[in-house]
């Protein structure tokens, strides 16, 4: 249950104690909300397996061959992926006629996610020992040891040279923190009147330009010291167009219209103060190629075997599109379940129940211009070590 309504900064430790996508089955829940994501993710697997490719095999390994996905949250989606990689990596063996090594794959995220749906919809470990065409064909058991890791993907995570494959997914938008600037009153990178960048002043969308490249480099940094030599890392996080920053892209339509009006509705109903709504702001920071870049660049560790913008589709998955009110739900849900935890947090969870009720009407009158308009491209990060 998240704490009622006072924090009224969100500092960095506070963001990592309380950041998670929505939890258990119910309906905003991710593991309910992220067909998009899993659609996405799908139509980058050719990107995925050009960078699997790239990893160097050994022959006749004693150690695991590691595979960790950063982000994973509590879906279903880092499980398919965690599959595909291993399976990809599985047939490579094969194709050379070496034995695979045993398989480890580390879900990893931060310590609110929830981790006990994610570990309730891992498949049954498969008889391990028994034959690389049982284990390729086992599609309803894994044929991976599996662990979770708790903790932020902007710091250590795990022991140096101890993973050949990275895998970070729709994560890396996220940021550490709200800068503090943005909420400080005294600053002209305050917030006023706004929950998102989207549609800012200059001052407020640097700060979330620096805070976003911060992140990054101690990303980076990180796994820099984990990742093995002959491994490699694949990043997809989301990705504006624009060289402003002020425009957001699709991130932008998604927290800076239908969800920025109903905070709006909350203040002018006077369920809310406008401090209050102005001291709310989403983390996310959709960047541009050049703003990843620059910091992949002045990290200087990893060669970049592709880097590029990646049209993605739309967030919403709707069976009915005709169905203005299948529409405006699916859109309160996909925002709800990746930022109702903080808005529950800020406000409590009755006035978080009102906004997204707010939302959804918005979204249920714009139901035709949302499907048309709200589309999400992606930055596609293929990175292995510098030689
Ligand atoms: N990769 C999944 C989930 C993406 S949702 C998929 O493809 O469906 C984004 C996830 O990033 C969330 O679970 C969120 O908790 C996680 N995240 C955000 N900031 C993080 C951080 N600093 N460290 C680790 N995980 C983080």
């Amino acid at each position: 249950m998240a704490p009622m309504g006072d924090n009224v900064v969100v500092s960095n430790m506070e963001l990592e104690r309380l950041l998670s996508m929505k939890g258990g089955k119910g309906e905003a829940s991710y593991a309910n909300n992220s067909q998009a994501q899993a659609i996405h993710a799908k139509s980058m697997l050719h990107l995925l397996r050009e960078t699997l490719d790239r990893v160097e095999l050994v022959e006749g390994r004693e150690v695991p061959f590691v595979v960790v996905d950063l982000g994973c949250s509590c879906g279903s989606n880092t499980i398919s992926v965690v599959d595909v990689i291993i399976k990809h990596m599985m047939k490579r063996y094969e194709a050379l006629g070496w034995h695979p090594p045993e398989f480890s794959a580390f879900f990893s995220d931060l310590p609110s996610n929830d981790f006990n749906t994610l570990f309730q919809l891992l498949p049954p470990l498969a008889n391990y020992g028994v034959s690389m065409e049982e284990c390729l064909a086992a599609n309803n058991h894994r044929s991976y040891f599996a662990a979770g890791v708790p903790g932020s993907f902007y710091r250590r995570l795990l022991p140096a040279r101890s993973v050949d494959v990275f895998h970070s997914a729709f994560s890396l938008h996220w940021l550490s923190q709200v800068p503090e600037c943005v909420v400080d009153k005294r600053s002209s990178a305050y917030n006023k009147g706004r929950v998102f960048i989207h549609g800012a002043g200059e001052s407020t969308a640097n700060a979330y330009k620096k805070q976003f490249q911060t992140d990054l480099a101690g990303f980076l940094k990180a796994r820099s010291v984990e990742m093995k030599r002959e491994g490699s890392m694949f990043l997809v996080c989301l990705a504006r167009t624009s060289v402003d920053p002020t425009d957001q892209g699709g991130a932008g339509l998604l927290f800076g219209t239908h969800f920025q009006d109903a905070w709006d509705d909350l203040v002018q109903e006077g369920l809310i103060s406008q401090e209050k709504r102005d001291s709310f702001n989403i983390p996310v920071y959709a960047a541009s190629l050049q703003d990843f870049k620059e910091v992949v660049e002045a990290n200087g560790s990893f060669a970049i075997d592709k880097l590029e913008v990646f049209k993605g589709g739309s967030p919403l998955v709707v069976n009915q599109p005709d169905d203005a009110s299948e529409v405006g739900r699916a859109l309160a849900n996909s925002i709800r379940t990746v930022s109702g935890v903080l808005v529950d947090a800020h406000i409590g969870d009755k006035l978080s129940e009102e906004l997204f009720l707010r939302v959804e009407h918005r979204a249920t009158f714009h139901a035709k211009e949302l499907l048309e308009q709200l589309q999400f491209f992606h930055i596609v990060a293929s990175l292995s070590f510098a030689q």
